[in-house]
C-alpha cells in the first residue's frame, strides 16, 4: 500500500508565512516518520496535529484565537476510517493538546463528543494533563485578536491502506463562549471511512450547514478521483453557503486532493515515498 500524509494549516489570509511553513514541514515529517515505521494512520495524523498545536503561529492549542471574553476555547476531533472509531472534544479551556484528549475519548469508546466542563471532567478522570488557561494565550493573539486563521488538520493512509483524519482549532476569533465549529462535528470538519479521510477548515457555521467532509466522501463514492472531489466540494460550497472553506483528503491508495475557496490560500504539506512538499 502507498503511505502518505497531507496536513493543512487553515484557509485564509495569514501572517508569519515563513514560521508557518517551517512548522508545517516539521508536522509533516513527524507524521510521515510514523507511517514509514509501520505505524497507523491514526497515530500519524494525531502526531502531526500535535506539533501544530504547540506552534503559536497556528490557530490550535497554544496561540489559538480568542473568544469574545479574550479566552482560548478549543475544539478537536479525530476519526479512524476502517473502524469508524471517533473522538471529539469542544469548547475546551486549559487543554494544551486537544487532539490528544479527543484520542483518549476515541480509545475509551463510550462517547464520541464531549464539550466544556464535562470534557474537562473526563480529562481529570483519565489523569490527562490540564494547564492554566492563560498559558495558551499568546501576546500575538492579544494584539491581533480578530483576524487570525490557521486551523490545523491532517489526513493519512498507512501501509495497510487504512485511513484517518484529525482536525484541531481555536475556532473563529471573537466567537461566543460555548460556540462549537465544524471541527469536532464528525462529518462536517472531520471524517474518515474505508475509502476517504477528510479534514476541513474555514467558516465553521457554513461548513456545518454543508456537512462538508461527508459531502466530499459521498462525492468520492460517485467518482473516486480525490483531486476532483476536493475541487468540486469547494465549488459547491461556494454556490450554496456564504464564507470560505478549504479541504484536504486522501484515499486508501494514498492519492490526495486539496482545494480552497477562490481568493484564499491554504498552507499544506504532503509527504509520500517520493518526498515532502510544502506549498499553498
Ligand atoms: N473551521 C474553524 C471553525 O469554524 C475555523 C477555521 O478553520 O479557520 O471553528
Amino acid at each position: 500500500m502507498s503511505i502518505a500524509i497531507l496536513v493543512h494549516g487553515g484557509v485564509g489570509p495569514h501572517d508569519f508565512q515563513t514560521e508557518r511553513e517551517q512548522g508545517m514541514e516539521k508536522a509533516v515529517h513527524t507524521g510521515y516518520a510514523i507511517l514509514e515505521n509501520g505505524g497507523s494512520a491514526l497515530d500519524a495524523v494525531q502526531a502531526a496535529v500535535r506539533v501544530l498545536e504547540d506552534d503559536p503561529t497556528f490557530n490550535a492549542g497554544t496561540g489559538s484565537v480568542l473568544n469574545e471574553l479574550g479566552e482560548v476555547e478549543t475544539d478537536a476531533a479525530l476519526m479512524e476510517g476502517a473502524t469508524r472509531r471517533a473522538g471529539a472534544v469542544g469548547a475546551l479551556r486549559g487543554v494544551g493538546h486537544p487532539v490528544e484528549l479527543a484520542r483518549c475519548l476515541l480509545e475509551e469508546g463510550r462517547h464520541v463528543l464531549l464539550v466544556g466542563e464535562g470534557a474537562l471532567r473526563f480529562a481529570r478522570e483519565h489523569q490527562f494533563p490540564l494547564v492554566e488557561p492563560r498559558t495558551l494565550v499568546t501576546a500575538a493573539q492579544k494584539k491581533h485578536w480578530s483576524d487570525h486563521r490557521g486551523t490545523v488538520g491532517a489526513v493519512a493512509a498507512d501501509h495497510r491502506g487504512h485511513l484517518a483524519s484529525a482536525t484541531s482549532t481555536g475556532g473563529i476569533a471573537g466567537k461566543h463562549p460555548g460556540r462549537l465549529g465544524d471541527t469536532p462535528l464528525i462529518g462536517s470538519g472531520t471524517y474518515a471511512d474505508q475509502r476517504l479521510a477528510v479534514s476541513c477548515t474555514g467558516d465553521g457555521e457554513s461548513i456545518i450547514r454543508m456537512v462538508l467532509a461527508h459531502e466530499a466522501a459521498c462525492r468520492y463514492r460517485e467518482r473516486p478521483e480525490p483531486a476532483q472531489v476536493a475541487r468540486e466540494s469547494i465549488e459547491r460550497f461556494g454556490l450554496e453557503v456564504p464564507g470560505i472553506a478549504g479541504i484536504i483528503l486522501i484515499d486508501s491508495g494514498g492519492r490526495t486532493g486539496w482545494a480552497a475557496s477562490p481568493g484564499t490560500s491554504m498552507l499544506h504539506g504532503l509527504a509520500t515515498p517520493e518526498g515532502i512538499t510544502v506549498g499553498y
